[in-house]
């Protein structure tokens, strides 16, 4: 079995900061990138985004995908190498642990840093995935699509109750003729200043208690099928675009219940460091931040990871590490995580 120093599984921008800083560090970091799918694509939620705005460095905007790609061949300009495979399966029950990847052979790692993000969730409900995968008025982006032609001047309906549909909901309102908030109970999860900027929004109008049931439409959507949570009617409404906006799920199904993880399922990591509970694998971006789930937090933690898989292999004396060895040891992550 060929045997890594450092794999890392990912490949926004958690995974390639990471692989920037292991390479520069003579690592050699190995990056399996994952394969597209339906629900997936490299490159992680960037790569559905348009103009990002917010990272530093780019004083004029850059798109999401020329982001990450910049980020990748920054760190394959060093000697990080990359594979596009989906792990199948990790073995972290000893040393060094086993990966594989769904086609190639298995490989040693001596450490690995999880990078996988997440992936916003969908309400399950007939023509939902399918009208969102043929471009037809249905996604779980606003940010990325309400700019689009076909949701200009349309009503629009963002389902959730959260944060995030606050924001998308506003964000659509620069775009659309009109915007519903449909959300399930009476009251909003989101923080009260999202809150009260979309219920004194002159745009906005709130279905409270209200789930949507089915998305209607063939080719374009047409109106969503909505039922009342208390009084159980059910009502058409016509919009021209929907919004789901109801959470992310973290991606981390692949670890089979290996790694310790948070209450909603993110990994779970040191405070202010990224060791997971097991030592030697370490955890960076979206798959384990559920607070900031920004790309400038993702790269940090990705750069975080790095040097603390290199400082572990150091004081493990595995690897080829001399560079960064520490005074200080690193975490003992099993114990205080
Ligand atoms: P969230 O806080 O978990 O909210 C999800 C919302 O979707 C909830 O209102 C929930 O309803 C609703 N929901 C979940 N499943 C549903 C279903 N099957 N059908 C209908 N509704 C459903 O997720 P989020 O809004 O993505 O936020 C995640 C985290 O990021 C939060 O900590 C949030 O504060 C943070 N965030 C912050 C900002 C910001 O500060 N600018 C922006 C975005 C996100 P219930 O309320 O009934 O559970």
């Amino acid at each position: 079995m060929n045997r890594e120093s450092i794999v890392i599984i990912g490949s926004g921008p958690a995974a390639w900061t990471a692989a920037i800083y292991a390479a520069r560090a003579n690592l050699r970091p190995l990056v399996i990138e994952g394969e597209p799918s339906r629900t997936m694509i490299p490159g992680g939620q960037l790569m559905t985004t348009t103009e990002v705005e917010n990272y530093p460095g780019f004083p004029d905007g850059v798109t999401g995908p020329e982001l990450v790609e910049r980020m990748k061949l920054q760190a394959l300009r060093f000697e990080t190498r990359s594979m596009v495979e989906n792990v199948a399966s990790i073995d972290t029950s000893s040393q060094p642990f086993v990966i594989t990847p769904s086609y190639s052979e298995p490989m040693e790692a001596l450490s690995v840093i999880i990078a996988t993000g997440a992936n916003a969730r969908w309400l399950g409900i007939p023509n939902e995935e399918r009208l969102a995968q043929m471009g037809g008025g249905v996604s779980a982006c606003a940010v990325c699509d309400a700019a689009l032609p076909q949701y200009r001047n349309q009503t629009i309906a963002v389902i959730g109750g959260g944060d995030t549909a606050m924001e998308e909901a506003l964000y659509t309102t620069k775009f659309a003729g009109k915007v519903y908030v449909i959300h399930r109970r009476d009251q909003f999860r989101a923080s009260k200043v999202m809150a009260d900027r979309v219920l004194a929004h002159p745009k906005i109008e709130v279905l409270w208690n209200k789930v949507a049931v089915e998305v209607l439409g063939m080719n374009e959507i047409q109106g969503i099928r909505l039922q009342d949570t208390v009084s159980e009617e059910v009502t058409d409404i016509q919009v021209g675009g929907m919004f789901v906006a109801i959470g992310h799920t973290p991606n981390t199904e692949f670890l089979n219940g290996q790694l310790e993880l948070t209450p909603h399922g993110y990994i779970k990591t040191h405070p202010w460091r990224t060791a997971t509970s097991v030592e030697g694998v370490f955890a960076a971006g979206d798959v384990m931040d559920d607070y900031y789930r920004q790309a400038i937090t993702a790269a940090g933690t990705g750069c975080m990871a790095a040097l603390e898989a290199e400082r572990w292999l150091a004081h493990q004396g595995l690897g080829e590490s001399p560079i960064l060895d520490t005074a200080e040891a690193p975490v003992e992550a099993a114990e205080s995580v």
